[in-house]
């Protein structure tokens, strides 16, 4: 049978939006939050294990539930997002899941609270749960009383959380124009970072400069709102949590050691020498002398090769089948469920993901296929992300998902493990040379940028709290530009605005590093997986199976890798060097 472009089905959710079983689910629900709450009295530094047991089992229940009502109306929602009955389900629901989170709440609260000996007791004997139960406590020492924590809650509606919900509202409605062919265009940021990314250099150079001429019309007041942003972090994160770093509030929630983190951010300082050589063989490539910070996106591709959707089906399952025939069969689920959303549809919400609901039910996977190398990777990636899910479905709701620094450890892999398959199959040298660019392009956005982004976070909080002005924090921000790129490209003056343009520095400050950690970790994998063949599978399915049971440093540590180690930093660095080893034979 081949395999053709369709939408998912989500029968296995819920019949359709009219189902009497989605409104029976609701009610559900509503009754299930209603006897939970029954067992409040219960919660006792003493009670036996066994009611404790079913308070756990009580609330994963409702967690499995609440998972299974919302993704029905996200998915449809992103299948369709033109639709106002789906529109007003999604709606309904989070204001639904928002009172029922609410009256739950009694139960974390109360754990948290619970003294050392008495949570040890009890997590004990809590098998898989133990992992989901530790974690809520690592902030037990960061948190503050009952009133406390609701006064903050309820004064960051209106201060920290709206202040970032202004800067959306104001850089989103910023206006672009950009002369193409004569024509004057207006275009939002997504329209203008296609002629950024484009083929074009003179539009190129010209879309960056109109990107900062408008975002540095508002520099100051951008920059104040970032000042702003940074004192209320260090106000709740340092004074209150007592928190030692800006830095280490973020490390907690990832439960990544300060120690790691560190690390990871010499090594990439360390090997800047790594991308500038790259940026000088690819000025070489676009027949310029020297490559400038315009140009690092510029696309080589002479080739547009496509890949019917078939071919490309099989491809990837091959390419997983090969690996390990679990894999192939895994990823086959999600095509034999009918859980692929593939084609290419008005409304459709652009880009991919893959959603992983509960462990029993399939993941469902979302991409646009419209048949370049770039669109079959992208397949291989979210497939990635399904297979770790589904060898992971042995734990509780709570503890199936990675947490984020390995979330995207099957992804990555998959998507590399593809790009093999497709460069070893490919006779054609300018195809080649174009995979392997787009490869160390990607691996520039994701691993030294993001890096780069977390240095110039912790020095902008430090000199927010030594009173810096805003002009003081752009001067920082190119000197952070400067020692990334030496003198491998030309820097112009504007990009001294970059920094009030990156929306993931306001919402969630250090959140970046997640990209890096995962990048590298993924390469340095990837390293021992060639050197060492079939005696590495077992352990990288280890890996994969664990989830998000335990710490991301204990499930990496059984796999014999230490990620406070700056040599494992290195190997994966290592793997990227090769990869321009290879680029510069060619
Ligand atoms: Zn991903």
């Amino acid at each position: 049978m081949a395999y053709t472009l369709s939408p998912w089905s989500l029968t296995d959710l819920y019949p359709g939006l009219n189902a009497p079983e989605l409104e029976a689910a609701f009610t559900e629900l509503e009754t299930q939050v209603a006897s939970f709450e029954k067992l409040r009295p219960q919660l006792k530094a003493d009670m036996p294990v066994s009611s404790f047991m079913e308070v756990l089992q009580d609330s994963e229940e409702m967690t499995k539930l609440a998972s299974k009502l919302y993704s029905f109306a996200g998915l449809a929602f992103a299948a369709n997002t033109q639709d106002q009955a789906i529109q007003a389900l999604l709606g309904r629901i989070q204001q639904f899941m928002a009172e029922m989170e609410n009256r739950a709440l009694f139960f974390s609260l109360w754990w948290k609270d619970l003294a050392d000996a008495s949570a040890a007791r009890l997590m004990d004997a809590s098998g898989d749960y133990r992992y989901y139960l530790e974690e809520m406590r690592h902030f037990k020492p960061h948190t503050l009383s009952e009133p406390e924590e609701k006064v903050v809650n309820l004064k960051n509606v209106t201060g920290v959380s709206a202040l970032t919900t202004l800067y959306d509202a104001i850089t989103n409605r910023y206006v672009f124009t950009l002369q193409v062919d004569g024509q004057k265009k207006e275009l939002t940021r997504g329209q203008l970072s296609i002629y950024i990314r484009g083929a074009d250099p003179d539009l190129r150079a010209k879309a960056y400069q109109e990107m900062y001429r408008v975002y540095s019309a508002d520099g100051t007041i951008l920059g104040q709102m970032y000042q702003t942003n940074t004192r209320d972090w260090r106000n709740e994160n340092l004074m209150l949590r007592h928190f030692s770093t800006p830095i280490a509030a973020r490390n907690l929630g990832n439960d990544i050691p300060d120690e790691a983190v560190e690390a990871l951010l010499k090594v990439c300082q360390k090997n800047t020498g790594t991308f500038q050589r790259y940026f000088r063989l690819k000025a070489k490539q676009l027949n310029m002398p020297r490559l400038r910070r315009y140009d690092i996106y510029a696309p080589l591709a002479k080739s547009a090769k496509t890949y019917e959707f078939d071919q490309a089906v099989g491809m990837v399952l091959d390419s997983f089948t090969s690996f390990h025939p679990d894999f192939g069969k895994l990823a086959k689920r999600v095509f034999d469920a009918n859980h692929l959303d593939s084609e290419v549809r008005k409304g459709k919400q652009d880009g991919a993901f893959c959603a992983s609901v509960t462990p029993e039910i399939t993941p469902y996977v979302k991409v646009n296929y419209q048949g370049k190398a770039d669109d079959v990777a992208t397949m291989a990636h979210e497939l990635g992300h399904a297979i770790h899910a589904m060898l992971a479905s042995h734990h509780t709701v709570f503890t199936f998902h990675s947490s984020l620094p390995l979330a995207e450890t099957a992804s990555t892999f998959g998507e590399m493990m593809l790009v093999d398959r497709l460069l070893a199959g490919e006779k054609d040298e300018s195809v080649r040379r174009d995979m392997l660019f787009r490869q160390v392009d990607d691996a520039y956005a994701t691993i030294m940028r993001q890096a780069y982004f977390a240095l110039f976070e912790q020095k902008a909080h430090e000199m927010v709290a030594q009173n810096a002005s805003v002009d003081e924090i752009s001067a920082a921000y190119m000197e952070n530009l400067q020692s990334q790129f030496g003198d491998s490209l030309e820097l112009s003056d504007e990009f001294k605005w970059e920094w009030v343009s990156i929306p993931h520095i306001y919402h969630t400050p250090f959140y970046v590093y997640a990209y890096a950690f995962g990048q590298l970790l993924v390469f340095s994998l990837y390293q021992q997986y060639k050197a060492e063949g079939e005696a590495f599978k077992p352990r990288y399915v280890k890996i994969l199976s664990a989830g998000g049971s335990q710490a991301p440093a204990s499930i990496l540590a059984e796999a014999g890798i230490d990620i406070r180690s700056e040599a494992f930093w290195q190997g994966g660095f290592d793997v990227i060097g090769g990869l321009v080893d290879e680029l510069e034979k060619m």
